[in-house]
């Protein structure tokens, strides 16, 4: 991390909530008001500034951070602040509260503000090979909830989104997950929303069910790494609208994924589906990119989408998530967690890619 400090002329790193900060320093800040900052100078020790009350909760790491406990009626801005220096340029974790970085912004007048992304997100996309391990067990597990809703041995009729979705969810953990982070469960016309939140519609037959799952399962060292997939099924017959889109749904999707070699531009990855969907008259219809970097966060970079002329390099994991929403009516999306590799992409995600039609 300070090589690329000293490469991006970056004085002192910041880290507080979100998931840099486990990810170089191996604690998790609580996503509470009191401040957790590491506090990383290019060239000097660094500090883990802690609220006293959650020290006991920090893992000592002697050599690479100190613990600074600040107790209740201490100001922990002014602590960060005394250790921060004469620093020129400051990097901020993304996700730091808003608050804290006003108040430092006060302390330090003429200071260039980063974002600390631009420091961390090169060195967390790149994924070694223990990393895409962890990432490929946490795929498995959510490819086993996918194959039982596939197969049919998760009941949908009769039930509401909320119900499939808290099964879906409790699956999630019985195959080794430690957290779910969403089970969107979207039915008929839900499905044209593409972040619909779970409630209480019934689901009935003749219609298309739309699974987005994933949740963070622990490695052997204690690091959580997230799954994430997409799949859909037809509670019977499907509409031939919809068979049509879904075969160029399919062909766009696994397209994307052949494309998703080391050197492609990540912009390419999206234009190769986004491309045929268009082709085939949905152009309108697929309203996000085609997808986002996954690690020890759900969504990090790299985001593959139109813009980002970024080259794919191994080790970059990320899905590949294109959509077809007709607002009223239904919507499809199908997803897979793709690693860039050497000889070839890496699709982590083995659950067939063909819609599933069940009985109703
Ligand atoms: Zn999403
Ligand atoms: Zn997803
Ligand atoms: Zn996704």
């Amino acid at each position: 991390m300070r090589a690329v400090m000293a490469e991006q002329q970056v004085d002192v790193l910041l880290l507080s909530v979100g998931a840099d900060m486990p990810y170089f320093c191996g604690y998790e800040a609580m996503a509470l008001p009191r401040l957790t900052m590491l506090v990383v100078p290019r060239d000097g020790d660094a500090r883990l500034i802690v609220p006293r009350l959650e020290a006991p909760r920090v893992e000592e790491r002697p050599g690479v951070f100190t613990v600074v406990a600040w107790g209740e009626t201490e100001d922990p801005i002014a602590l960060a602040r005394s250790f921060i220096g004469s620093a020129s340029v400051v990097a901020v974790g993304d996700r730091t509260w808003a608050g804290f970085l006003v108040d430092l912004v006060k302390l330090l007048p003429g200071v260039e503000f980063r974002r600390a992304s631009e420091v961390t997100s090169p060195l967390r996309s790149v994924k070694d090979a223990a990393e895409v391990e962890s990432l490929r067990a946490a795929a498995a597990a959510a490819d086993r909830v996918a194959v039982d809703l596939r197969s049919g041995n998760i009941e949908l009729v009769g039930r509401t989104e909320a119900e499939v979705s808290a099964e879906l969810g409790r699956r999630l953990l019985a195959e080794g997950h430690q957290r779910v982070n969403f089970a969107i469960v979207a039915a008929g016309e839900n499905a044209a929303s593409p972040h619909h939140e779970a409630g209480e519609r019934v689901i009935k037959p003749g219609e298309i069910v739309l699974c987005d799952i994933g949740g963070t399962m622990m490695d052997a060292n204690g690091v959580g790494y997230c799954s994430d997939i997409t799949r859909c099924v037809h509670l019977g017959e499907p509409p031939a609208d919809l068979v049509e889109a879904y075969d160029v749904l399919f062909e766009a999707q696994a397209a994307q994924v052949e494309a998703a070699v080391v050197g492609q531009p990540c912009q390419e990855v999206d234009r190769v589906g986004r491309g045929m969907i268009a082709e085939a008259g949905y152009g309108d219809n697929f309203i996000h990119r085609t997808g986002h970097g996954i690690g020890t966060e759900a969504h990090e970079d790299p985001y593959i989408v139109e813009g980002n002329t970024q080259e794919l390099r191994p080790g970059h994991a990320f899905s590949i998530e294109p959509g077809i929403y007709l607002p009223g009516k239904w919507g499809l999306r199908l997803e897979d967690i793709v690693v860039a590799a050497p000889d070839g992409p890496d699709n982590l995600t083995t659950t067939d890619h063909h819609l599933a039609v069940l009985d109703a």
